[in-house]
């Protein structure tokens, strides 16, 4: 049985052959980060895509010069193609799968895991462990027939990592008052060394079989003079899977960077919303593009407004009420965050415990080195963190369904 690797390259080959042998038209349903991510690698390999498929109206127009079509129509102009399902989430491809066997394709796959995989080490070219790459791989995938968020332990006693953040810099081209990070507040912000970015980084992922995603923030991650360095050293770790950055679209970072982020095949996400404050947006994407990284425009909320949050005044509710909330945070989509040292599971906590805005105490994160714990002691504290049910501090000066709906990015005076 060849290795997980060598199974996902010959799954991807076997799927362009025949391609290239029939001349059958290629759809790739979902006009998202999957799709494009199958479309880089048919790309690669010479293969046109005919057309994209989405069931979502508003992205039924183009999809980078491609047209994207219902999956009726599909059937009408391309009977016989061949559809590959750009979908992350096992239950949605299944549903899908079943909509196109019934407008009569047969050729339908959902493979995302291994076009993903072939992206990464031939497309892009990073560089790490390809195996425990495909191994990582594999196991997120497994997860997400739990549930598109689903984190910890999974049915197999994998033991996987919510959505993370790392804080590589408190440092900011906007004043935003309404940061969910706080960042305006900061009174003397600094950038965190690529040093101490990684040495976090790397003990955290060591606590997990899979950490399905890295998200680099700030602040503006692109003010990062040692950008370049974070992202090969976070891309040299084979059990991260998505290596992504958060920018406010107002820095255009260097070609070199930008060559670096390619390689690492790295994912940029700008926050949308922040209008002509987005200064360099179109010309991102335009280099973003050139350079082969995906890109997307991001909303925190459907409605695209962002929310002021109440005052953080004590609320003394009782611990039963606290807990809920809290519970309810960390099963939605709310990430943990890591930031000099320290794996938080809220922004408020890691960015207002700082400022003094909430209280902290040593049971509401985890120091990731210097205590002198061994690398198990260190796993299972933080397995235990991330897995507890009881409130943080934090939570009882929060009012986590309150606050006022505003705007995006209002600015506060320099
Ligand atoms: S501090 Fe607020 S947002 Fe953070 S986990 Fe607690 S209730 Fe949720």
């Amino acid at each position: 049985m060849p290795d997980i690797a060598e199974q996902y390259k010959q799954r991807v080959s076997s799927y362009i052959e025949e391609i290239k042998v029939s001349g059958e038209p290629v759809v790739i349903f979902g006009a998202g980060r999957a799709g494009w991510h199958i479309m880089k690698v048919l790309e690669y390999h010479k293969v046109s895509v005919t057309a994209f498929s989405d069931n979502d109206p508003a992205k039924q127009k183009t999809y980078y010069n491609c047209q994207v079509l219902s999956p009726e129509e599909i059937a009408r102009r391309f009977p016989g193609g061949r559809v590959f399902l750009g979908l992350f989430v096992p239950d949605t491809a299944r549903s899908i799968k079943k909509h196109f066997q019934l407008l009569n394709f047969r050729k339908i796959h959902y493979d995302t895991a291994a076009f993903f995989f072939v992206f990464l080490v031939e497309v892009a070219g990073r560089i790490c462990d390809e195996e425990k790459l495909a191994r990582s791989i594999q196991i997120l995938f497994e997860n997400y027939e739990e549930g598109a968020t689903h984190y910890g332990y999974t049915k197999k006693n994998y033991f996987v990592s919510p959505f993370v953040t790392s804080v590589i810099t408190q440092k900011c081209s906007l004043r935003c008052r309404d940061c969910a990070q706080l960042i305006p507040y900061y009174e003397n912000p600094v950038h965190f060394s690529a040093e101490s970015v990684i040495d976090d980084l790397t003990r955290y992922a060591e606590a997990f079989d899979v950490v399905p995603e890295i998200s680099f923030h700030g602040g503006e991650p692109f003010l990062h003079p040692y950008l370049k360095d974070i992202c090969l050293q976070a891309a040299a770790i084979p059990n991260i899977i998505f290596i992504s950055f958060v920018t406010n679209g107002t820095i255009m970072p260097s070609e070199d960077t930008l060559r670096v982020l390619s390689s690492c095949g790295a994912d940029v996400h700008q926050s949308g919303g922040y209008g002509p404050l987005s200064r360099k947006q179109d010309a991102l994407f335009e280099a973003f593009g050139r350079h082969n990284i995906y890109s997307d425009v991001m909303f925190c909320l459907p409605t695209e407004m962002w929310i002021q949050s109440s005052p953080y005044n004590k609320h003394a509710r009782p611990a039963a009420i606290n807990k809920e909330l809290y519970k309810k945070c960390v099963s939605g989509k709310i990430c943990c965050q890591i930031m000099d040292g320290e794996l938080h599971r809220c922004p408020l906590s890691a960015h207002g415990g700082r400022q003094g805005l909430v209280p902290l105490n040593t049971a509401d994160f985890v120091r990731l080195h210097g205590s002198g714990r061994s690398e198990s002691g260190l796993t299972s504290d933080i397995r235990a963190f991330l897995t507890r049910e009881q409130a943080i501090s934090a939570c009882d000066y929060c009012d986590p369904e309150g606050g006022t709906l505003v705007p995006p990015a209002i600015q506060l005076p320099r």
